[in-house]
């Protein structure tokens, strides 16, 4: 993430360490955010503010987000926030997605185009989930070669080299629409 965004309620830092700011209020052991923002800290004063951040387009529980997978982890992936609910967003604020208890090797790979919904804010990270089976990989290519790939089953075939490979595929995979977000 270029920025961490913090969300209401969140914690900054110990009312030890710094005096609440903008933004912010002192829960008597700890200074929490009252907005969605970037934490700016004066270290003169020793006071700790909030930015609020309205440009920051941060999706909602239940918010449908299409992105790019920025990461692949263990048990999750990172997804940039592209659109939210279809709408073109330009921030750049990731949400992460667990793919444990998905009886998949490979779910997405980096780049790839997904769908997910917001489940949770927590700690400061946005959470997703790509369980149902409008959710999932969008848009990918051929691991080996990078060429185009066509669906079979619930795998995907490249149209060049053959090779079959697994991913969590969206009931939506190969719809036009999100051929030409890819393209983008
Ligand atoms: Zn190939």
């Amino acid at each position: 993430m270029s920025e961490s965004i913090i969300f209401p309620g969140d914690r900054i830092a110990s009312v030890e360490e710094y005096e609440a700011g903008h933004n912010t209020f002192d829960d008597g052991n700890d200074v929490r955010a009252t907005v969605v923002g970037t934490v700016e800290i004066d270290k003169k004063e020793r006071i700790i503010h909030v930015k609020h951040s309205s440009v920051i387009s941060i999706p909602k529980v239940g918010d449908i987000v299409i992105g790019k997978v920025t990461a692949v982890f263990g048990t999750m992936i990172a997804v940039s926030i592209d659109y939210i609910n279809g709408k073109p967003k330009s921030s750049h604020v990731e949400c992460i997605c667990s793919t444990r208890n998905l009886r998949k090797k490979r779910i997405a790979l980096v780049n790839d185009i997904v769908c997910v919904r917001i489940i949770s804010h927590l700690n400061g990270a946005i959470h997703a989930t790509i369980k149902e089976p409008q959710f999932g990989v969008l848009f990918t290519k051929c691991v080996k070669c990078g060429r185009k790939v066509i669906q079979i089953r619930d795998a995907v075939k490249c149209t060049e080299c053959s090779w079959i490979d697994e991913r969590k595929l969206s009931s939506d995979f190969g719809t036009n629409y999100f051929v030409k977000l890819s393209e983008k």
